[in-house]
This record gives C-alpha cells, sequence and structure tokens, in this order.
C-alpha cells in the first residue's frame, strides 16, 4: 500500500509489509464524517479488509474527514442465524459459525481465541439460554445481532494488526428504534426504524470517541427496553444512512459487490445499465420496487438530512458507481425495471352491495389490527385487491389465516400467492405510455392480478404469478430500451452495461461499408435507392454458424434476402435452403445451379394444397403444422414423411409481430394436439421424421435454442420415428449503437451440452437475418432538409417503401451521412421518407451532420434482412436497385 502524503506510520505489518496509516490529529476535523458500509461479500475475504483499510486511511487523507465504517455480517451468515432463529438444526448450525469465524481469523492470522473468543461464546450461549426453548423475538433479535458483532471484531482486529488506528463501537449505543404506530410487535423487534435527527449534543458525545476511525455493525439497533432490536433483511445500509443522518456526514458511501445501482438487477439482466447519477426519489422508487443493492430505508434519513450517497464496489473500488443526491438533473423517462418476489395478494370482495359505505374502512380496519402495512391497491365497485411485501411485513400461513378468518365477517376473501411485482421507475411515466406498447403486449401474454401506477408518477407496477416472472426481466428490459422508453442514450444518467462492466467494452468491427465508402458513393451516382450487399459479410456469418460442432445442417430462411448472388454463397458455404412459399422453392432453384432437393425445406404457412402437391412433386422436405391438413388433404400426405412444427406455448423475439409462439400467434401445433397428430399421421402412414419449432426473431439470450431442443428432444423421444430436430432460426443481430455482437460461444456451449444429452438427433437450424443483415446497406439520397416546431428532419427519396422495418416494428437501423461520416458538428434530426403516412420515419433524434443537404447519400446499415424483401411500391414509387460486391 503506498504511503499517503501528509501521514504518519502508525505501525507496519511484518507479514505482507501493507501499512495503514493515520493523520495527525490536527489535519482531521473533528466532526466531519464520511459513512463507508461494506456488506456481506464486502467483508468475506481477506483482501477485501485490505480495501476497507485503504479506503478508510484515504478518506482520512484525502478529505480531512473521519471515518465511521459500518458492516454486515459475513455474507451467508445472517442467513443461518435466522434458521436458528426459527429453531431450525440450531446446535449442528451454531457449531459451523463457530467454525466458520474460527477459520476466518486464521486465515487474517489472527488468534481466533484472543480475538472472538467471547464473542463465540455468547453466540453458543444463546442456545442453552432458557429463552430458546419458546424462541421470542427478544431471543431471536440478539440471534440475528451476532454475525455483525462478530464480524465487525474481527475486522477491527485485522485492520488494527495491519496498522490502522481503529476504534470498535456497539451500534446499539446509537441508534434507538422508535416505536411506530400500529406496528406488529414483529416489526418493532425485527424491522424496526430508528431515531435518526442529529443533535449537536449527540454528534458531540459521538465525536469523543478516541480514534479517527471507528468500526460498528449494521442490522442493530436498542430497543426501547435496552434489549436487541433489528432493522430488517439488508438493513445495514439503513444502519449507515442512520448514522450519516445522525452525524450530518459529508457522504455514506455503501460498498457491495456491484459498481452502482443499475437499471435491473444485472445478475438477471447482463444488459442492465449502471445509472450514474440519481436523485433521492427516484433512488427510492427502485430501492423499494425490489432493487436490492440499497435497503429502502436507507435513503430517507439521508435525504432528510441532505446528505449524498454513493454506491460503490470493493471488488472494483475506482469505478465510479452510482451518486445519489438532491442536485441531480431530472431526466424523463423509464430508469429502471425491478422484480419482488414473494409478494402475497389479498383479494376481497364486498357482500354487501354496490360501492356499499365504509367497506374499505372495514377492511383495512383489519389489516391494522394484524400489523399489516399494505403496499399495492386496486379497487372496482364491488372488489379491492391489495399486495403485502414480505420485506415489510411478517406473512406467515399463521398470520394470513388469521387475516382471512377476521376478513371473512365482512367480505368474501382470496390470497393468491406467490406472486411477482414487476415494477418499471422513471419519472412521467403517465407521458410515456405510448412508448411501452411491446411492454404491455409481453404482458399481455402473462396473466396479470394487478396493475398499479403510483400517485406520485414515479413508477408502474405488474403483479403476475411468481412462476410467470423468469425470464421475462431481460425481455422488457430490452423491450423499454427498443421502444424509446428508457433513454440509454443520455450519459449524464446511463453508463455502461454491466455486461462491460464485467467483460471490458468489447469494440464492434467497423462496418464493411465504412471501409467501402468512395464504391457505395459511386454506386449511388447510378441512382437511389439502391441496396448493396457485401457477400464476404454474408459467407463470414455462414461460415461461423456451421463451424459449431453441435450443428448438423444449417438450412438459410431465404425469405430473409433471395438475391440469387447471396442464395448461390450461402449454399457454397454448405447451407440448404428454406422456403416458405412455391415461388420461394422456384426461385431457389432457378437461382443456385445443381441445388438438391434434398437440400430444400419447405416451411409454409396457411399455404393451399397445391402448393404441399408441388413440394412434395419436386423432392423436398416438407413441414407442417396443423391435424386439418391430415384430415382435409388424406390423399396430399398419405405415406409421406414429413416434418413437424410445434408451438412451444410462447413466443419471443424483438417484437410483438415477429414472435411465432403462443396463443397469439398463427404458426405450430400446439402441444394439446401433439398425440391426435401422431395418431392422424399414423393412421395415413405418414412418418414424422422431423420436429420443428420456430419461437421468433432476434432473441438475445443465449440459452434460448437450447430450451428449444431439450423440449423436442424429450418429445421425439415418444415418437419413435424422428430423426432430425429443428430448432428454428431468430439469431439477433446488433442494430443498435450499445449492442453487442451475439454471443455465440455461450450459443454453441449450450447447443453442444443439450446435443450430448439427446445425442441421437440430427441438429438443425434455419437461421436468416442472421447471415445476411449485416452484409446490407441502403443508399438513400437527401431530398429536403426542413425544421418544423422545433423539429428538424431529413428527408431522403425512400422510406417505408424500401425499408419497412422501422414503420412495421419500431425497429432501429443506424443512418449515416456516407458523404460526411467523419464530420464532427452533429444535430439531432428525424430521417424520413417520401411516402404519405406520418409513420414513414426511418429513425428518430439521430445525431447527424449539421451540414446535411439536398443530395448527401445516406447509408442505412444492416439493411440487408428484410429490407429488398418487404420492399413495395407504395404510393406508385419505384423498387430500389440491388447491388453485390465481394
Ligand atoms: P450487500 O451484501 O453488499 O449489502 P446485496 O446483496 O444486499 O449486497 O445487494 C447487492 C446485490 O443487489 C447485487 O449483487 C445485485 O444482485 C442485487 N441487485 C438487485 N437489483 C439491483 C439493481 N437494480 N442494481 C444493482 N444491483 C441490484
Ligand atoms: N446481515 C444482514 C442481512 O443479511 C444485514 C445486511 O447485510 O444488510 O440481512
Ligand atoms: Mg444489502
Amino acid at each position: 500500500m503506498p504511503a499517503l502524503p501528509g501521514a504518519r506510520v502508525i505501525s507496519t505489518c511484518p507479514i505482507n509489509r501493507s501499512v495503514f496509516l493515520s493523520l495527525e490529529a490536527n489535519a482531521v476535523q473533528v466532526n466531519r464524517w464520511v459513512v463507508l458500509k461494506f456488506g456481506g461479500t464486502s467483508v468475506s475475504r481477506r483482501n477485501r479488509w485490505d480495501t476497507i483499510g485503504t479506503l478508510a486511511a484515504k478518506r482520512l487523507a484525502d478529505e480531512g474527514a473521519r471515518v465511521l465504517v459500518v458492516v454486515s455480517a459475513l455474507s451467508g451468515v445472517t442467513n443461518e442465524l435466522q434458521a436458528i432463529a426459527h429453531g431450525d438444526r440450531v446446535a449442528g448450525r451454531i457449531a459451523a459459525l463457530v467454525e466458520r469465524h474460527r477459520a476466518f481469523c486464521t486465515e487474517l492470522d489472527l488468534d481466533p481465541d484472543t480475538v472472538l473468543g467471547e464473542r463465540l461464546d455468547a453466540l453458543q450461549a444463546l442456545a442453552t439460554d432458557p429463552r430458546a426453548a419458546t424462541r421470542p423475538l427478544d431471543w431471536q433479535a440478539e440471534v440475528l445481532a451476532q454475525g455483525e458483532l462478530l464480524s465487525s471484531t474481527l475486522g477491527a482486529a485485522y485492520l488494527r494488526s495491519r496498522g490502522l488506528d481503529i476504534g470498535w463501537c456497539d451500534a446499539r449505543q446509537w441508534l434507538t428504534a422508535v416505536s411506530l404506530p400500529n406496528a406488529s410487535e414483529w416489526s418493532k423487534r425485527l424491522s424496526v426504524n430508528c431515531r435518526h435527527d442529529g443533535d449537536t449534543p449527540t454528534r458531540e458525545r459521538f465525536a469523543q470517541q478516541p480514534t479517527r476511525v471507528l468500526i460498528t455493525q449494521g442490522f442493530i439497533a436498542r430497543h426501547d427496553d435496552d434489549g436487541t432490536a433489528i432493522l430488517g433483511r439488508g438493513g445495514s445500509d439503513t444502519s449507515a444512512a442512520y448514522f450519516g443522518a445522525l452525524l450530518g456526514a459529508a457522504r455514506v458511501e455503501i460498498w457491495t459487490d456491484v459498481p452502482g445501482m443499475f437499471s435491473a438487477n444485472p445478475r438477471e439482466v447482463p444488459d442492465a445499465r449502471l445509472l450514474a447519477r440519481l436523485d433521492y426519489a427516484e433512488a427510492q422508487e427502485i430501492a423499494t420496487t425490489g432493487a436490492k443493492v440499497l435497503h429502502p430505508r436507507s435513503i430517507a434519513p439521508c435525504r432528510d438530512a441532505n446528505v449524498p450517497m454513493a454506491i460503490l464496489d470493493t471488488e472494483r473500488p475506482d469505478l465510479p458507481g452510482t451518486r445519489i443526491d438532491a442536485s441531480a438533473a431530472t431526466v424523463p423517462g423509464v430508469k429502471a425495471i425491478s422484480r419482488r418476489n414473494g409478494i402475497v395478494l389479498v383479494s376481497m370482495e364486498s357482500i354487501g352491495m354496490w360501492q356499499q359505505v365504509g367497506f374499505l374502512a372495514d377492511v383495512f380496519e383489519r389489516f391494522k389490527r394484524h400489523g399489516l402495512s399494505v403496499d399495492l391497491i386496486g379497487s372496482s365497485e364491488t372488489n379491492v385487491t391489495v399486495s403485502l411485501d414480505p420485506s415489510e411485513n411478517l406473512v406467515t400461513s399463521n398470520v394470513l389465516e388469521a387475516l382471512s378468518a377476521d376478513l371473512a365477517e365482512v367480505c368474501r376473501v382470496k390470497v393468491i400467492a406467490p406472486c411477482a411485482a414487476i415494477t418499471l421507475v422513471g419519472r412521467g411515466m403517465r407521458s410515456l405510455l405510448h412508448k411501452l406498447s411491446d411492454v404491455w403486449a409481453t404482458f399481455g401474454e402473462e396473466r396479470v392480478h394487478l396493475i398499479s401506477q403510483s400517485s406520485n408518477d414515479l413508477n408502474l407496477t405488474f403483479v403476475i404469478d411468481e412462476a410467470d416472472a423468469d425470464g421475462l426481466l431481460p425481455q422488457l428490459h430490452a423491450e423499454l430500451i427498443r421502444g424509446g422508453a428508457m433513454p440509454v442514450n443520455d450519459d449524464t444518467v446511463f453508463g455502461p452495461s454491466w455486461r462491460e462492466v464485467v467483460h471490458g467494452r468489447v469494440p464492434r468491427a467497423t462496418p464493411w461499408w465504412a471501409t467501402r465508402r468512395e464504391a457505395l458513393l459511386e454506386f449511388a451516382q447510378a441512382g437511389t435507392p439502391r441496396y448493396v450487399y457485401d457477400l464476404d459479410t454474408v459467407r463470414a456469418r455462414a461460415r461461423a454458424l456451421l463451424a459449431t460442432p453441435a450443428i448438423d445442417r444449417g438450412f438459410y430462411a431465404m425469405k430473409a434476402n433471395a438475391h440469387p448472388a447471396i442464395l448461390r454463397a450461402i449454399v457454397e458455404a454448405g447451407f440448404g435452403l428454406e422456403c416458405v412459399s412455391l415461388a420461394e422453392i422456384e426461385h431457389a432453384f432457378a437461382s443456385v445451379p445443381d441445388l438438391a432437393a434434398s437440400n430444400v425445406l419447405f416451411t409454409p404457412s396457411f399455404a393451399p394444397r397445391a402448393e404441399y402437391d408441388a413440394a412434395f412433386a419436386r423432392g423436398v422436405t416438407v413441414t407442417i403444422d396443423n391435424c386439418e391438413a391430415l384430415q382435409r388433404w388424406p390423399e396430399t400426405f398419405r405415406g409421406r414423411s414429413l416434418w413437424l412444427r410445434l408451438d412451444l406455448g410462447h413466443g419471443e423475439g424483438h417484437h410483438e409481430k415477429v414472435r411465432t409462439g403462443g396463443v397469439a400467434a398463427k404458426f405450430g401445433l400446439p402441444l394439446a394436439r401433439f398425440d391426435a397428430f401422431v395418431d392422424a399421421a399414423r393412421r395415413l402412414g405418414v412418418r414424422i421424421t422431423g420436429l420443428h419449432a420456430h419461437l421468433g426473431s432476434g432473441i438475445d439470450v443465449p440459452g434460448h435454442w437450447r430450451e428449444v431442443y431439450a423440449k423436442l428432444a424429450g418429445l421425439a423421444d415418444g415418437v419413435g420415428t424422428i430423426e432430425t430436430i429443428d430448432i428454428g432460426g431468430g439469431l439477433p443481430i446488433p442494430y443498435t449503437p450499445d449492442a453487442q455482437d451475439f454471443d455465440l460461444d455461450t450459443w454453441r456451449a449450450g447447443l453442444a451440452e443439450i446435443k450430448g444429452a439427446y445425442p441421437r438427433y440430427g441438429l438443425v437450424i434455419e437461421p436468416g437475418r442472421y447471415l445476411v443483415a449485416e452484409s446490407g446497406a441502403l443508399l438513400l439520397t437527401v431530398t429536403q432538409v426542413i425544421e418544423k416546431d422545433g423539429v428538424r428532419r431529413i428527408g431522403a427519396d425512400a422510406g417505408m417503401n424500401a425499408l419497412a422495418r422501422p414503420a412495421m416494428y419500431d425497429a432501429y437501423h443506424g443512418i449515416h451521412n456516407l458523404g460526411r461520416l467523419d464530420d464532427m458538428q452533429l444535430a439531432t434530426f428525424d430521417v424520413v421518407g417520401p411516402i404519405c403516412e406520418s409513420g414513414d420515419v426511418l429513425g428518430r433524434d439521430r445525431r447527424l451532420p449539421a451540414a446535411t443537404a439536398e443530395g448527401d447519400v445516406l447509408v442505412v446499415a444492416d439493411a440487408g434482412a428484410y429490407g429488398m424483401a418487404m420492399a413495395n411500391t407504395y404510393n406508385r414509387r419505384a423498387l430500389p436497385a440491388e447491388d453485390v460486391i465481394g
């Protein structure tokens, strides 16, 4: 550890020469404090304690502030103590805790008996305490307090051994629980609030402690009866905040295992973005609605005392983290999405008249009687439904039974649990509703029990069954960004993604069109709109997918782009072709010389019978997805081999309109009819040789295809004739500037693993977009640049007629001024086309050269998939031209 300027060495450690420093007493302001709180993972390893010592010494040296260190128990210890408090395998658990703390002492080069002897005796004595038999709340509180008492004691001893002059204090001398009206006995002991209005005498008394640095416990406080009280799970953050307010601290720093508050739990949503700056109100809302990183009660004390907060990462102490204070600019938009589990819904149906006078008073009086605080409320004329949050209430089955019995006197009661509450938090939620269409559509597929919009306009909450919430957050987070509701481009608020923090930002390769600027400008001379495709990009993507050992065959979904040169390049790379119409089949055979029928797959939707007959006559592999075709057209299918497309019950993908599974989608045989199909096929002598599912397009969860294979392989085992499993396409490409390349390695690893479990089937993929999207650039010419009511628009000579994706799916495509790529003078424009539709917008709020003018050439990036394929002649505008290079 380097020596700090102006500091005096008070001792050195002979073991690793690490040195902690203390300042001359007069260099430090006696009454100026910085509070540093370290969570469980931040105190469980030796190197973390070294970081704690360094940080404390640095605050002393750099800021001349005294330092109060507040610590949690070692990670996992409070869970064990909670089990002990509930009487679960008490002796064994205590023995393990004793052993763990002794071992950690040894790792810290401390003598366990000297440092922790008395504390460990106290822990063991609690098991033999007469109260252990009945486990009253005061005894439970004492049990729970042991974790923080142990960790702070051993931390103080270690830091002293490293040369830091640190004092230990008992938090219960300073934090006093306040009894809130109507609180239950449980919350008065195990989920308390504390007094935190810092008066001068208290501050002076606190400042009299002899050392510059002090350590104390989070989570614990003094009860009215002078016994121990507990601040609730995760409450060490709140202890730090109380101390911060009590001492009028310069800052409260919460040190944890992530570098700040993120736009979603980063462990669940790797693309969650760091929230660099928040005001107290938004931070409060994010914490209350489930972001465990900050205890919900920790914000109010700091806000009331105007103490700024920071959330920082002990593993990566140099990252700037999240700052929370009163001066953060208020930026409209969704900042975070959070989830709380274990929510209990209580639905109460009035048994009297509609809008019966006093009904609400009657029911809420009973919640009060049971000391239960209500979180969300939904109501109609005859029903009121409320939610109970388990972090604020003791919601055991006994409590719920007693509550239900009381409520039954005035209404019909139904308890729905466990539920999950998923909340969008941000400023101005009401004005954002139009940007949430995808989010509503996603919830539309779930059973939503309750929707609640907070009266402060800071949140919108959906309550669904807990099981349905799994996997939903990454999808919703992506939808919030895509729909523009989460303004991630605003770098005053949004920092890097968790993925970038962990892996570093993987620079994306320069797109091919940026290296072929002159050639493209020349193409544009020949007239625009014009698509140009780079075949080298197509070949590279094809090779990358086929270099996946688990994959046996690939069929290119040619609907994405059927340019003959692209079809030939892809077939040469080793792919077959997947067609969805007879015309596509004919185009495939016409475009690719010597294309074998075995290289063609026909997967139509609601096609006429004649197309199936023609496809069988051509010898290609046919996929069907319903029983009706077999029943109505037995002669078409009798004795044939075919593949069956299944609907696995849910859709995935970048937009509602590209999700191809679930009740709302027209594709696939529902699983419930699988057996009926197999029987019908058997009766016609039809051999089902392949099972297929394709649940959507632009799916950014690499584990998705592994799941599809697992599901289909499980079904295939019961059929007996299946040779091939076709897991569809849907691989995404990074359209937006902050998106990362698809994680092919994780995708491959998932497929390898599942193929290992079911090796007997050939594994087939059907990508379209992934192979061709990035190969295509759409060239347009600027027609007019116009300002209207403060909005500047660049008009191009084609819009939704040439590229329908933005209008159809709100899709994002990068748009650049090809002749002015290096221009630094940027301005914000909407880029629009010439079609007489308000929806003819290719991109909104794009930063483009301020000098953009009539005649400039624009390039619309990543337009190789579903670009020309969906182009049309609406308004009698001509179709774009097409060129190929490479
Ligand atoms: P500590 O033990 O340091 O108090 P916690 O486990 O209580 O740490 O809180 C940190 C954890 O909070 C993170 O590891 C992360 O999994 C979780 N978390 C949940 N939501 C968020 C969010 N929105 N931002 C950051 N972390 C979050
Ligand atoms: N140790 C306590 C818990 O795990 C308090 C905390 O860590 O914040 O809940
Ligand atoms: Mg915590």
